[in-house]
């Protein structure tokens, strides 16, 4: 891909759909031939000082104001990330000579505890900017494995023009998750699926394309939108300027793979990365294809880490778009966890080091030692911890043999009134349900 200046136009990924600007891709949400908006270049950064910014939101808006264009000021952006942007992001080392040189970049401590806060709050705030100025009114639908759909829930909710439709599979993810989805929230409306979470996302992909349903100006909020994965290169950027790293290497525990394509979208715009390691649990698609398969798409099986338990991971097709294959598989290097070694790795590094970790960042730290052990690497690893530990108290208490103590914000929420209507995994179905419920 080209490195430019210049703010990029978004294309769709199967190149059958107009070059859009920030602002349509970002409300139209996929692409009209079903492929994902994607941008015509990337944008060098070199040049916006991102390594002296000591302030995480100053970082934010003058990296991403070279993505977006000037249809948002330069006053009206700073003053959406350090609104969407105002929890606490951190740099943890671990201690003890096994993990020495791997650091821990928490991103759970936002409202809803796992890192897709920054995307989804970040994207919240952008699409209220834009709507403000019109009449018309937007129904955004996410499928979500877990955690997508409360940060995005949060994200929106209370918004005037904008209507939230929540679908999730039933009973496939943790009690905790499921009660930050299930929590009645303004304009926001929780479907629970009984099915996968890829039955979710087809049944979200139908309603797209679905020509009866355009009048309800339908959007996504899931990470095929590129105003969530925009906000996502942050705190990469942070990182390497925190930790004043020099090349470092990015573990990212993986499902659809917008977290990855994020990091891979900051590094090719000049944010130096030794190495990424995609960590995968027992889905997968994604190691396959890295280690030189040509796999099919499956279906997801259930993990501890359920919220990458995702057998057609959406973003592929947009991380194909942006380097070669030969490329994508010399600076990726990725691997699959068993259930168990998840466990283990928790239970170890607990025991060990102290420090309490949720499944989706241990699958990370195994990932690290195992590619350690194979390529005798000895730089620095930063893993990203995608989720607080305490989202996931059964299976922590599974691992370690104690439960995590409960956050203020979870015990809230369990006090708060419920809502949830349950329907089968068939799109007439689901079709009913979105007719009955958006006003
Ligand atoms: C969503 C999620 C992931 C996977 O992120 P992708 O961008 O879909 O690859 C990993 N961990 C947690 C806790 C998540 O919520």
């Amino acid at each position: 891909m080209q490195i430019h200046n210049s703010v990029p136009a978004y294309i769709s990924t199967r190149g059958e759909a107009p070059a859009f600007t920030f602002q349509q891709a970002l409300l139209e949400g996929l692409a009209k031939d079903g492929g994902l908006f994607s941008p015509t270049h990337i944008v060098e950064v070199n040049n916006t000082g991102w390594r002296e910014a000591k302030y995480f939101p100053a970082l934010a808006s003058s990296i991403l104001r070279n993505w977006i264009g000037d249809d948002i000021s330069s006053s009206e952006l700073s003053a959406i990330v350090d609104d969407a942007l105002n929890f606490p992001l951190s740099l943890v080392p671990l201690k003890g000579e096994e993990w020495k040189g791997i650091y821990v970049l928490e991103l759970f401590h936002g409202p809803t505890l796992s890192f897709k806060d920054f995307g989804a709050r970040t994207m919240a705030r952008m699409i209220e900017h834009y709507k403000s100025h019109s009449n018309e009114r937007l129904t955004i639908l996410v499928a979500t494995s877990g955690d997508t759909g409360s940060a995005v829930a949060d994200g929106f909710s209370g918004q005037e023009r904008v209507q939230v439709i929540l679908l999730y599979p039933k009973g496939k993810v943790s009690p905790t998750q499921e009660l930050q989805l299930v929590v009645e929230r303004k304009g926001v409306q929780t479907l629970a699926i009984e099915g996968t979470f890829d039955d979710c996302q087809r049944l979200v992909k139908r309603a797209f394309q679905d020509k009866d349903l355009a009048h309800l100006s339908l959007s996504s909020a899931n990470s095929i939108n590129i105003g969530r994965l925009l906000p996502q290169m942050l705190y990469y950027f942070w990182a390497v300027s925190n930790g004043n790293f020099e090349s470092p290497v990015f573990c990212v525990p993986s499902g659809n793979l917008g977290n990855l394509t994020a990091g891979v979208m900051a590094h090719l715009s000049g944010m130096p990365v030794h190495q990424f390691i995609a960590a995968h649990n027992r889905n997968d698609f994604f190691p396959r294809y890295i280690a030189g398969d040509n796999p099919e798409f499956k279906a997801s099986v259930h993990t501890p880490s359920s919220a990458m338990d995702v057998g057609a991971p959406s973003n592929f097709e947009r991380l194909n778009s942006m380097m070669t294959s030969d490329v994508l598989r010399d600076k990726i290097w990725a691997t699959s966890v068993s259930d168990e070694a998840t466990l283990e790795t928790m239970k170890k590094l607990y025991e060990k080091t102290g420090y309490l970790s949720d499944p989706h960042t241990a699958v990370g730290i195994e990932s690290i030692q195992r590619y350690r052990k194979e390529t005798g690497s000895e730089h620095p690893c930063i893993v990203l911890a995608t989720a607080h530990p305490a989202k996931f108290p059964e299976i922590v208490k599974e691992a370690i043999g104690i439960e995590p103590a409960t956050p203020r914000s979870l015990m809230e929420l369990a006090l708060r009134p419920k809502c949830a209507i349950p329907i089968p995994a068939t799109y007439e179905a689901f079709r009913e349900a979105i007719s009955q419920n958006v006003r």
